[in-house]
């Protein structure tokens, strides 16, 4: 960001807190983290390590470059992704498949954990969650990253082999958004490397080039003082900084090395509007940019930066509250609306003040007006003291909630922010010398301030660096405006008189006073040692679950639950079951409309929804420590006094209609929904969403459904897991959940249809734009849900997916990626044994895929190897001791054990430990022996014969 003007003023605000600082008017500098250490070798080479602790016991590890596609030459487009991909086949110390041998020995799994990605100035690669027992294992990857950084192999045949595997990428990565991009990125970059440097590249290039010149790209760019190391995690941080001088003694770097430079943009003085058109876009969506240059690495070491990232943090907040409520005015053209401040597009050379908005049918030129008159609006005559006034709450509320979780933040969270520090200088403060400077310097900045870097900085009213982009459907009966059109459409705003924004807001409590309830009591109180959790018995009936956590200081999730649900319902509800939770989202409370409510809600962490399962009916929601007694009250009036809101309806009616309309058009949703309508055999009750649905769905209706479901708070069950502190949230659940309403009568559930039993295939073509390949196979068989099954399904699942990935990808080529999923189902009382496998393939290669998918399911039922047995069993077990400590974990068994009575989580580790080949391989045999198995097939046209 750049802001000349506003620096001054800045400066003025903040002249207080630098006099305190320093004698002379100059911004104090923001401090650096002390906790991490950071060193520089005479090559060049950054580092980065810091010990933490959170997750406990595991560390990541990453090398992130400064170069990334860039620097590719015309005839080398595509090569720096290219490269990526060559990370992982052989290198100096791990040769051919020992990088992934290696990882997997010690639980790391590829794409998970293992990873990398390129992006047009950067390319970082990654090996994250690594257990920390080990500490050789823990040289080795500090090793990994020295192979990455200057030991690859790349040999001819690996090179070779991975062309297909790029191929297939882009194939896949091939949408409609892609290929307008593909079309409008030179037209929005006109003068500039960016407009023609996607990472994906050209296919020529990934088919054709020479291994050479790869290898040429690899030596010129992958150098020292182009890289930085990151280790975050549970380390001995002078042992890995011994190990990096160690590994990089030797690496030298030529004095007449290629530099890395910045690639401009250059300004536009003519405004540019362009359009480009897909058959598969299902609505359009207009992009508005007023551009300006970024800031450079070198101004973002002062505390007017901070304030800078500040008012634009809440410029964007103030901005969307405001199109939010204008969405929902049945008049409005636009469906969504949204502002942002940063990165033009793909650049960091350049800044942008961003506009995008979607279009309902018919209204594009009134949306790309009504979003430019929206920003000519603030910059006439500024944001409002009660809008500026909740946009602080949020903010500091925020911030807040990171300050209480300072423990825990991640390993990941610092890996991504000591990267971007390398890489564009972002500040890295401390979070408590970050919210100890913003508490200071927050209630300094005025709104004056804010609006006047608005005004005078961000949003333009002039065709200078002026830039809009539309994508725009391609389809029958849809008449495309032409870029001169909407050209003329934007300039005209400039000379109306528009109207001073007025902020309705609500200054009232949620609970008026008068209609604050009449306490209950807690009459019984037990305790579940072995889940570990407390269980109230309330004078209305309901019973309250609650189990402290400490996994995150700023985090508690909520849930109630009854039975009931969607299967009281029948034919005439189907639509409305669809569509219920959504319609309940667009609710108000109490006194409160929808956008009444949100506003109120501003600076609060609490939410509660409303849901619908098959057989419970849930609300579910989170909150922080400090805004528990808001959660209570949410709940409360969710049970009691639930608002019906007609503007707000229409609204998210008008929004779900552009979305569905044209949903038929894209080839991934035709693919999904044939799925789902095979895997239910066709049973209305579970029909895709379509245009349709929304003539069945009435609001009323969904209302009085709600009604039915909570009013009977003596049948639910609530649930609160996390760090609250119980003195003070015991009389808030006398105070909201005991006085709740209740009758004596419980509802049971009926029964509903599940998936289909027997073989059943469902094979179809379609034309595509991009011709693309898919296939899916669901195994099923009725088990009873034990901890052994659970991880059975899981582990078969694990194997397979390694089994798939060597046989589909690796070895055959004709897959980017296959995914397996094993798990256990619960539907009612019945459960069931669910595999999955999904697998975009290859339309050239789809016969050989099929084949294999159908081979590995055959052979693992058959023999499983021992070795992928181990590897998956690290894997489990390091997943499992990260996922017990989540409130997440405990909220899934401690609900199942509510229910059903049964403990899971018990045994949940020693069943892992004792997988074994022969018990996977038994496992598979049943489930293909119970004769369930649903295949959906989709190819491209040019396929059939
Ligand atoms: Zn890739």
């Amino acid at each position: 960001m750049k802001f000349k003007r506003f620096m001054m003023l800045a400066a003025l605000l903040v002249s207080s807190v630098a006099a305190m600082v320093a004698q002379e008017m100059q911004m104090p500098p923001i401090p650096i983290d002390k906790n991490v250490k950071i060193g520089k070798l005479d090559n060049g080479l950054t580092y980065y390590i810091r010990k933490n602790n959170w997750p406990e016991n595991v560390a990541n590890f990453y090398i992130a470059q400064r170069v990334g596609s860039i620097q590719e030459n015309e005839d080398q487009r595509g090569l720096a992704h290219f490269l990526e991909h060559m990370a992982f086949n052989g290198s100096e110390h791990f040769p051919d498949s020992a990088l992934l041998d290696f990882t997997r020995s010690i639980g790391v799994d590829f794409g998970r954990d293992l990873n990398a990605y390129t992006s047009i100035d950067q390319t970082v690669y990654r090996i994250c969650d690594v257990p920390t027992k080990r500490v050789t294992a823990l040289d080795s990857c500090i090793l990994v990253l020295k192979d990455w950084s200057n030991g690859l192999t790349l040999k001819g045949e690996e090179i070779e082999k991975e062309r297909g595997v790029i191929h297939q990428e882009w194939q896949l990565g091939e949408g409609p958004v892609q290929r307008i991009q593909q079309k409008l990125f030179p037209r929005l970059y006109p003068g500039s490397k960016y407009g023609e440097r996607l990472p994906i590249g050209l296919m020529s290039v990934v088919d054709g080039c020479n291994p050479q010149v790869l290898r040429d790209y690899y030596h010129k760019w992958y150098r020292p003082d182009n890289q930085a190391i990151i280790i975050v995690g549970d380390v001995d941080v002078d042992h890995c900084e011994q190990v990096i001088k160690d590994l990089w003694k030797d690496s030298k770097v030529d004095p007449n090395a290629a530099k890395v430079i910045d690639e401009p943009v250059p300004d536009n003085a003519e405004a540019i509007f362009a359009i480009e058109k897909d058959k598969e876009m299902q609505y359009g969506q207009i992009l508005m940019c007023m551009k300006q240059d970024a800031t450079k690495p070198e101004e973002k070491v002062g505390v007017d930066y901070l304030i800078q990232d500040y008012c634009v943090d809440l410029i964007s907040l103030m901005f969307d509250m405001r199109t939010q409520e204008a969405a929902q005015k049945p008049d409005c053209p636009f469906v969504y609306a949204s502002a942002s401040y940063g990165e033009y597009l793909l650049s960091k050379t350049k800044d942008a003040f961003m506009l995008v908005g979607v279009p309902k049918e018919g209204k594009d030129l009134e949306t790309a007006a009504a979003i430019y008159r929206e920003a000519q609006r603030v910059k006439q005559y500024g944001f409002t003291p009660s809008e500026f006034d909740r946009a602080k709450q949020e903010y500091m509320s925020r911030l807040e909630k990171q300050f209480t979780n300072r423990n825990k933040i991640t390993n990941a969270d610092y890996g991504n922010q000591y990267r971007d520090h390398f890489l564009a200088n972002e500040p890295i403060p401390s979070i408590e010398e970050r919210y100890e400077l913003m508490k200071q310097l927050a209630p300094m900045i005025p709104l004056d301030a804010v609006n006047e870097i608005l005004q005078k900085q961000l949003i333009s009213n002039t065709d200078s660096n002026l830039v809009v982009a539309f994508f725009a459907p391609d389809r029958e009966g849809y008449v495309l405006p032409t870029e001169q059109q909407m050209g003329d459409a934007v300039r005209a705003v400039r000379s109306e008189k528009i109207e001073a924004y007025v902020d309705n807001v609500k200054n009232e409590p949620l609970i008026a006073p008068e209609a604050m309830p009449k306490a209950g009591k807690i009459v019984k109180e037990t305790e579940n040692k072995e889940l570990g959790y407390k269980e109230l018995t309330l004078s209305n009936g309901a019973r309250v679950i609650m189990k402290k956590t400490d996994y995150k200081d700023d985090e508690i999730q909520f849930q109630a639950m009854a039975k009931g649900g969607k299967g009281l319902y029948g034919a005439a509800d189907y639509d409305n079951m669809q569509l219920f939770s959504t319609v309940m989202e667009t609710s108000g409370l109490g006194n409160f409309s929808n956008t009444e409510l949100q506003k109120a809600l501003y600076g609060k962490q609490a939410n509660v929804s409303m849901n619908l399962d098959n057989y419970y009916e849930v609300l579910g929601g989170h909150t922080v420590p400090k805004d528990i007694e808001t959660l209570l009250q949410l709940i409360y009036l969710n049970f009691t006094n639930v608002k019906k809101d007609e503007e707000a309806y229409k609204s998210i009616m008008g929004q779900i209609e552009v979305v569905l309309k044209n949903r038929h058009l894209s080839p991934e949703t035709a693919f999904s929904d044939s799925a789902a309508v095979t895997m239910y055999n066709h049973h209305p009750r579970y029909a895709p969403l379509t245009i349709e649905t929304l003539k069945g769905v009435n609001q009323d209706r969904i209302l009085q459904i709600a009604k039915e479901r909570f009013s009977n708070a003596g049948e639910f069950v609530f649930y609160f897991v996390g760090n609250y502190d119980e003195a003070t949230l015991r009389p808030l659940i006398e105070q909201y959940i005991a006085s709740l309403p209740s009758k004596k009568k419980a509802t049971g559930w009926k029964e509903v249809p599940s998936f289909v039993n027997g073989k059943v295939l469902n094979k179809f073509y379609r034309k595509m734009e991009s011709p693309k390949a898919s296939a899916l196979e669901v195994w099923h068989m009725p088990v009873e849900y034990t901890p052994e099954n659970e991880v059975l399904a899981d582990a078969a699942a694990q194997v397979l997916m390694m089994v798939y990935l060597k046989d589909i990808r690796e070895d055959a080529s004709a897959a980017y990626s296959v995914g397996v999923q094993g798990s256990i189902r619960r539907m009612g009382l019945k459960t069931e044994a669910l595999l999955l496998a999904q697998c975009p393939m290859d339309p050239k290669k789809a016969d050989t895929a099929l084949k294999l998918l159908a081979k590995g399911m055959a052979d693992n039922s058959q023999r499983v190897d021992d070795e992928k047995v181990q590897k998956v069993k690290e894997t489990m077990l390091k997943t499992y001791d990260e996922q017990v400590k989540t409130n997440g974990f405990w909220m899934n068994y401690i609900d199942e054990y509510v229910w059903t009575g049964k403990n899971l989580v018990k045994g949940q580790r020693e069943a892992i430990e004792s997988l074994t080949p022969q018990k996977i391989a038994a496992f598979l045999k049943k489930l293909v022996a119970s004769g369930n198995h649903v295949e959906v097939i989709m190819l491209p046209e040019e396929n059939k014969q």
